[in-house]
Parts: C-alpha cells; sequence; structure tokens
C-alpha cells in the first residue's frame, strides 16, 4: 500500500480534531462538510461521504468532500441496495479495489462517481443500531489495509455518538431521524398472559460515555486494567454469594468468566482501540459494537451465546469504567415501567418495584426460565424472544406489551394506543366477572361436576388459590427451591419449605411432584449430562432413580412436613411401570423408616404419577392398578407424541392439542382411568384454555389443574356448557382424517353458547 496509513498517533490526531470540530461552532451541516474534509484529508482519500439513515430504511447523502454537492441530500439508497446499502444491511465493514466491478454496485450519476474506483465502508452504528455508512473512495485501484479500516471504524463510532449526543446535528438538521423512530410490531414467544402499556426501562440502561477521545493512551490503559480488576473482584463476589441462587444465572457468569480469563483477543482489541486516540469507556464500547454487529450476522446458537455472553461482559466492564447503575439500582423509575432486557434472572427482577411494573420484554427467554415463573406468580405480561428489542426500543419510548398474543409494539400511534387501552378495560371488565364466579360451584349446565385446581412452584402461588376459587394445587413443582440455591438442600430446611407450602394452602389439598430436573433446569450443584436431546435425556424420574438419596430425602422431607395431614406425592417422567414400581418402593422404604423411628405418619400417603411420556400409555392396565392416582402432563405428552419441541416458535402452532390424535391418545387415557376407578387430572397448559378444557371434559376428564388466571375463564366456559351434547358431538369426530378438531369444535360451542 503506497498511500500514507493512519498509524494509531495519526488516528488520535485526527479524532482530536473531529472532537475539536464538533466542539466548536456553526450548524450541523456545516460541521459535518468539515467533516468529511477533514476524513478525506488525513485518510488521503479523494472521496469521503456520510449516508444517514431516514425514516422507511433509506440512506440519504448528508455530506460529502469529492463527490459532486448537488448529490447531497438527493442521492438516496436503500437498505440493501448497492454497497453502501449493503454496508448498512450487515452491518459490516467493507473494503474493495475494484468497487465497480462488484455485483452490488449500484451507479448513481448525480453523484459523478464514476472515476472512483476504490471504496471503504464502514457502518456507522450505535446501540446494535446501523444510524448511517461513513465511506471513502479513491480514484486508483487502492487496497485498503486492516488497519485503515479499523481506523475508519473509530471514526464512525465517535460520529455515531456525537450524532446521537445531538451536537452533530442541531436545529435544523435535527429532523434527522433513524428508522427506528418509526412504529414497529415485533412477534416473540409468550412468556406471560396479560396487556400492559408503559415506557420502556432498560433494565441496563446504555452507559452514557461522557469523553470518547483521549489525550494519554497510557493513563486510558491503565483505567481499564483497574476496571479489569474490580470486575473480577464483583464476578469472584456474585459467585461466592450462597444466598444469590439461581442455578442457570450462576453458571452462566461462571462460564462468561471463564471465557473471559481466556480471550485474550476481547481485552486485546480494545487495547488497540485505546492505543488508537480513544478513552477505555469508548474502547470498550466500539468491540462492543463490533461485537453486536458480528452477533447479527451469526445464527449459530452456540456462537451467538459465546458472543452475548461478551456483550454482558463489556457492559459489566463499561459500568465499571463509568460508575454507571442498572435501572433498578438507579431508582427514579416512571410509574409504568415495561423492562427491556436481553436476559434478566429472577432475582433482578425482584429488585423492582412491583407497583410499577408493567410489562416485561426479553430478547432470549423461554416459558420455562425462572424469570418468567416468577413474572406468572406477579401477574406481570412477558413477551420473550423478540429478536433485537434492546437495540430496536430506546429508552421512554412508548411500548405495548400483548403476553397473549405474543406481540410487542414500539411507539404506537394515537389509534393503537386507543385501541389497546380499549382492550385493557375489556380484559380488566372479564376479570372482575370471573371474581364473581369464585364461590359458584364449578359444574356444567347437564351437573357435571369438575375439580378445578391450580399449578404452583413458588410460595407465592400459594396466594392464588382464595382469590381464584380453586380447589386444590393440582400440581406442586418443587424444583424452583433447588434451582435457587447453590446447594442441594437438607432434609430439615425442605422440610421447613414444604410445611410452609401446607400452611399457606390450609386445608386445600396439594399434590406434590419430586424434582424435575435436567433439560433446561440445572442445578449448580449437581453435574448434568450434555445430552443432545436435553428434554429427552437425563431428567426428572431419571435422575432420581440413578442417584437415589435425592429422590429419598425428598419424600422423607414430604413425609415429615405432612404429619398428620394426607400427602399426595407423584413422579414426573415415567416412562414404564417398572419406574414407577421403583419410585414408589422408595416412598414404602421411607414408610418404613418413618416407622421404625416411631415418626408420626401423614394422615394418608398416594403415590401417583405424571403421565407425559407416550409409551406409559401401553401399559395403563399395569400402571393403574399400582398407582393411587395419575396426572397427565400434557406439554411433555404432546411434545413427545408429535415429536415437536415445546419450546419451538417455529412449531408452536404445526400440531394441535384439538387434533383427533390427540384426542384419540387422551381418550384412551380418560377410559381406562375411568374402568378402574383411578383419580386422573389433567396439569398441562392445555386445562388452563376453555376450548381445550371443554375438550377434555368432554372426553371424561374431571380434575383439571392450570395457571391460576384460568381458572375464571375455564369455570365460566363449564357453567355455560352441556358436557354430554359436547362429548356426543366430539366422539363422533375423532375418526375423522382432519388436522384439527379445533374450528369444529370451537364453531358447536358458540353455537350453543359456550362461553369461550
Ligand atoms: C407437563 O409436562 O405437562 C407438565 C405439567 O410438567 P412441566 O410443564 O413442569 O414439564
Ligand atoms: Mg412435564
Amino acid at each position: 500500500m503506497s498511500q500514507a496509513s493512519l498509524g494509531p498517533g495519526g488516528a488520535r490526531r485526527l479524532l482530536k480534531r473531529l472532537r475539536d470540530l464538533m466542539a466548536g461552532g456553526g450548524t450541523g451541516q456545516e460541521r459535518l462538510n468539515q467533516t468529511v474534509r477533514i476524513i478525506a484529508a488525513d485518510m488521503v482519500a479523494e472521496v469521503c461521504s456520510i449516508y444517514l439513515m431516514r425514516p422507511g430504511e433509506v440512506l440519504e447523502l448528508f455530506a460529502t468532500q469529492g463527490l459532486k454537492q448537488e448529490a447531497v441530500h438527493k442521492t438516496r439508497l436503500a437498505v440493501g441496495e448497492g454497497l453502501i446499502g449493503d454496508i448498512a444491511a450487515h452491518a459490516r465493514p467493507l473494503a474493495l479495489a475494484d468497487a465497480q466491478s462488484n455485483p452490488n454496485f449500484a451507479y448513481k450519476p448525480e453523484t459523478g462517481e464514476e472515476i472512483f474506483h476504490s471504496l471503504m465502508g464502514v457502518p456507522i452504528l450505535r446501540g446494535g443500531r446501523v444510524l448511517g455508512v461513513l465511506a471513502v473512495q479513491n480514484r486508483s485501484f487502492r487496497e485498503y489495509d486492516e488497519e485503515e479500516i479499523e481506523a475508519l471504524q473509530t471514526i464512525a463510532m465517535v460520529l455515531a455518538e456525537l450524532a446521537a449526543s445531538d451536537s452533530l446535528f442541531g436545529p435544523p438538521e435535527a429532523a434527522l431521524e433513524t428508522v427506528a423512530l418509526l412504529p414497529e410490531r415485533l412477534e416473540g414467544l409468550k412468556l406471560n398472559e396479560g396487556l400492559a402499556m408503559g415506557r420502556v426501562v432498560m433494565h441496563q440502561p446504555r452507559v452514557t460515555i461522557r469523553q470518547m477521545v483521549a489525550e494519554d493512551p497510557a493513563r486510558e490503559r491503565g483505567r481499564l486494567e483497574a476496571a479489569v480488576e474490580r470486575m473480577h473482584s464483583a464476578i469472584d463476589a456474585l459467585l461466592a454469594r450462597a444466598d444469590l441462587g439461581h442455578a442457570g444465572e450462576h453458571r452462566e457468569i461462571l462460564e462468561t468468566y471463564r471465557m473471559f480469563a481466556e480471550d485474550r483477543g476481547w481485552l486485546g482489541r480494545i487495547g488497540e482501540a485505546i492505543n488508537a486516540g480513544l478513552t477505555a469507556e469508548a474502547a470498550v464500547q466500539r468491540v462492543q459494537d463490533d461485537t453486536r454487529a458480528r452477533m447479527q450476522q451469526v445464527s449459530d446458537p452456540y456462537l451467538r451465546e459465546r458472543l452475548s455472553d461478551l456483550e454482558d461482559l463489556g457492559n459489566r466492564l463499561l459500568r465499571h469504567l463509568t460508575g454507571d447503575r442498572t435501572a433498578a439500582q438507579a431508582g427514579a423509575l416512571p410509574d409504568d415501567v415495561v423492562l427491556v432486557a436481553r436476559s434478566m434472572g429472577p432475582a433482578e427482577l425482584l429488585d423492582y418495584d412491583r407497583r410499577r411494573l408493567r410489562a416485561i420484554v426479553l430478547e432470549e427467554g423461554s416459558p420455562t426460565a425462572h424469570v418468567a415463573i416468577v413474572a406468572r406468580a406477579l401477574g406481570i405480561p412477558m413477551v420473550g424472544r423478540v429478536k433485537d428489542i434492546q437495540a430496536r426500543a430506546a429508552p421512554d419510548e412508548r411500548i405495548i406489551v400483548d403476553g397473549e398474543n405474543a406481540i410487542v409494539v414500539l411507539r404506537p400511534s394515537e389509534e393503537v394506543r386507543e385501541a389497546f387501552q380499549a382492550a385493557i378495560r375489556a380484559r380488566a371488565a372479564r376479570q372482575a366477572k370471573y371474581v364473581a364466579l369464585r364461590d359458584l360451584p364449578a359444574v356444567s349446565r347437564d351437573g357435571v361436576q369438575a375439580e378445578l385446581m391450580i399449578n404452583a412452584g413458588l410460595l407465592i402461588d400459594l396466594d392464588h388459590l382464595a382469590p381464584t376459587g380453586a380447589v386444590g394445587i393440582g400440581l406442586y413443582r418443587t424444583e424452583i427451591p433447588f434451582m435457587v440455591r447453590s446447594a442441594f438442600p437438607d432434609v430439615a430446611s425442605q422440610v421447613d419449605f414444604y410445611r410452609e407450602i401446607y400452611t399457606r394452602a390450609g386445608d386445600a389439598p396439594v399434590v406434590f411432584r419430586t424434582l424435575d430436573v435436567g433439560g433446561d433446569k440445572r442445578l449448580p450443584y449437581l453435574e448434568m449430562a450434555d445430552d443432545e436431546n436435553p428434554a429427552m435425556g437425563w431428567r426428572a424420574i431419571r435422575i432420581a432413580l440413578d442417584r437415589p438419596m435425592m429422590l429419598r430425602q425428598q419424600v422423607r422431607a414430604l413425609l415429615l412436613a405432612s404429619a398428620g395431614r394426607p400427602l399426595d406425592v407423584m413422579f414426573p417422567m415415567i416412562a414404564d411401570v417398572a419406574e414407577f414400581a421403583a419410585a414408589r418402593a422408595l416412598v414404602d422404604r421411607e414408610l418404613d423408616r418413618l416407622a421404625a423411628r416411631g415418626l408420626a405418619r401423614p394422615a394418608a400417603v398416594r403415590v401417583g404419577t405424571m403421565l407425559e411420556v407416550p409409551s406409559l400409555v401401553w401399559q395403563l392396565p399395569a400402571l393403574l392398578e399400582r398407582a393411587d392416582f395419575v396426572s397427565v402432563g400434557s406439554n411433555d405428552l404432546m411434545q413427545f407424541l408429535f415429536a415437536c419441541d415445546r419450546g419451538s416458535t417455529r412449531l408452536a402452532g404445526r400440531y394441535d392439542v384439538l387434533s383427533p390424535a390427540a384426542l384419540c391418545f387422551l381418550a384412551g387415557i380418560a377410559d381406562a382411568a375411568a374402568a378402574r376407578g383411578v383419580p386422573l387430572t389433567l396439569c398441562g397448559e392445555m386445562a388452563g384454555r376453555p376450548l381445550e378444557a371443554l375438550a377434555l371434559l368432554a372426553l371424561g376428564f374431571r380434575r383439571l389443574s392450570m395457571a391460576p388466571n384460568s381458572v375464571g375463564p375455564v369455570k365460566d366456559m363449564l357453567r355455560s356448557a352441556d358436557i354430554g351434547a359436547v362429548a356426543a358431538y366430539l366422539r363422533s369426530l375423532l375418526h375423522l382424517p382432519d388436522r384439527s378438531l379445533r374450528g369444529r369444535l370451537a364453531a358447536f360451542a358458540r353455537d350453543r353458547g359456550i362461553a369461550l
């Protein structure tokens, strides 16, 4: 390369000149014009241009040195169009010695650019959003090197910060907008139902960098080192906090920490950016921007996860450098907080004032994530897996969260806001109606009685028993207290916990399910298997039978806690009768132990099983002879029946629980249980949806256990239905070759005035 390249010293000088320029007077346009002039001169380029994003994903030429001035504010390229559009679309730099021969080149005659052969462009990025493109061009077939690309990226970042801080675009150019200012409707995954409207609060707000350009790189390197050290000790302290709990989070932090120790490249890149003239915090952010841009390119989930770890780490490091805090730590929140985060632990959520919290939107998250469980317990609407929500939303923007339909609307228009207000009012009116149903019996018009129960997993869930009028806890998922500890809880602390559940439940029955860990529910103190399909791997009863002390201690604690009261206990993921028999034998051993020590027995012990693995259905006669009750876990049962991941957004809606296949399967179970008089419950998600619940009642299910919010709607449906008529109709459809019977059943129900 023959042209003068920008060494670290040169880059620093250039950044300093840019900063002085920005700090000076003049309109935004004048300063932009000077900016391109300085960059062109410094980079020995004949052309330097700045394109900025306009609403509608259009890049507009805002300033140029070297191209024709008449093209300014005229030349426009759609994102993806031409080389400039390509840089914006992929948020990545491009350097071409012969730009015009590139298939993406789009010729814009008004610019007069045909005489410039080489081009180097970089995205102007801020917070993962592309604000524009900065490009230089040369007449010769110039090969730009890595260092020059880096230098241009650093300049683009300084421009982005200046653009955002408004010092670049004073009035009247303040009209500049980024694409993201239009209303946007984003889809995600339902983590909790409910409708809410509020203002965006970034759980980890973007750190404000007050100074971008540094005079003394050595001092900045020192600041970086000190911050890295502070971060190390903070992470160590976090890991040492036994009470902090939350397995997944711990593990993630630990892994990030380890990876960080190995990732010298990351620190190295930050060091280079400091050498180029940035302050330590600007350098971290510069590398963050790269990471974010890389994340957009990567589809491999493992790599994405690693990159997002790096991003988290960068955020931590930034906070150590600037002293900024998270939104919860900072306080002073609006009255209608909609939290936006990449991911979040339950403890972090509980840091917020519940009265102000309207909804939560995450970039990640799954229905079984702890934070989702806590949000459900608190009744906070929540949508997960909303792509790039952190980058798309800005603090304090209005946002609507529709948990039921898993939709988020950013910057909603007046009309949309009104429509949602109406929906929120209608929902509140419905809730009021369900409250009125609380003390009425759960009985259909033709006298079919059902037991409606709730699922629980947190102590807080028990508070829903009275207000919903549910008759008991049909499924108590015991794993959560195990997951929020850093060591296996001993028998005594388990006893305390189960006693507390009994106390809070009052006279209502509670069905305890033994530990269902494994899969995505990890215990920090138990080495888990790295199964290719964790849902079908070493989990639940499979772990319990291989590590019997875990199950025995849990059963021991349950027996002690239930002294004098009936104990209902069931096992998750039983696949054959032998497994059930083995698990039941462990309970018997504990009962013997109790007797040998002369300790009080529960008033009754009923041992049942979840039915969530299809193989068990072909052993129903043998099972029903041995089990005191059966509870169908339709979430897992359906995922295994259809070989369809229950968490997959792509597959959601592909197979229907109201298909002939699924309903025949369930009918077989109901018939067998009824014939032998064994109590049968269904405790998966389908029990809580009125149409699905109607089908279940029609097939003969009489006990349904569901999320607390569903009790009202299901009772309302039941009280308006003639179950005998629905049963006759539904049974007559089971032989049909249809994909789903949903439409027919819904029409039948509507015609008969059943409340759905
Ligand atoms: C089920 O699988 O339907 C069930 C109730 O259990 P979980 O959702 O806890 O797996
Ligand atoms: Mg299950």
